[in-house]
């Protein structure tokens, strides 16, 4: 992990993200996927945006896509986060975007098109952030 990664979170839980969180337990990037879409569906929910069907799956995706966009932060409301950061939107190879944090290089080094693969930032309860690096 880099020097500019944030130290551990509080990051709460939801019913229906379950899933996602007991992936990323096993460094398992898993977002839900309609079927009657094909496409993915994030961030969880009970029915497709789309089409509004409640039979939605859960799929392991390959943790490998490009920076859609991305700002550095250098002010922190949290005395303990070091800065700067990298706040990115990630297109995922699967169709999904992702708000995520890029790291493992300075700021400057991050371009919109790069390509990123996960990396996983743990947090005390032992499941991990999704973060993406070079
Ligand atoms: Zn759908």
């Amino acid at each position: 992990m880099s020097d500019n990664s944030p130290p551990g979170l509080d990051v709460p839980e939801s019913a229906v993200a379950k899933p996602f969180w007991d992936g990323t337990r096993e460094k398992k990037l898993v977002l839900q996927w309609c079927p009657e879409c094909d496409r993915s569906v994030h961030y969880p929910r009970e029915m497709c945006p789309r089409c509004m069907t409640t039979d939605l799956v859960w799929r392991e995706l390959s943790g490998r896509g490009v920076v859609y966009a991305f700002t550095v932060q250098h002010f922190s409301a949290v005395a303990d986060v070091p800065v700067p950061f990298v706040i990115a939107l990630v297109d995922l190879d699967e169709g999904a975007r992702l708000m995520s944090n890029i790291v493992g290089c300075a700021p400057t080094g991050v371009s919109v098109g790069m390509p990123v693969s996960v990396a996983w930032h743990p947090l005390a309860d032992g499941r991990a952030l999704p973060m993406f690096s070079k």
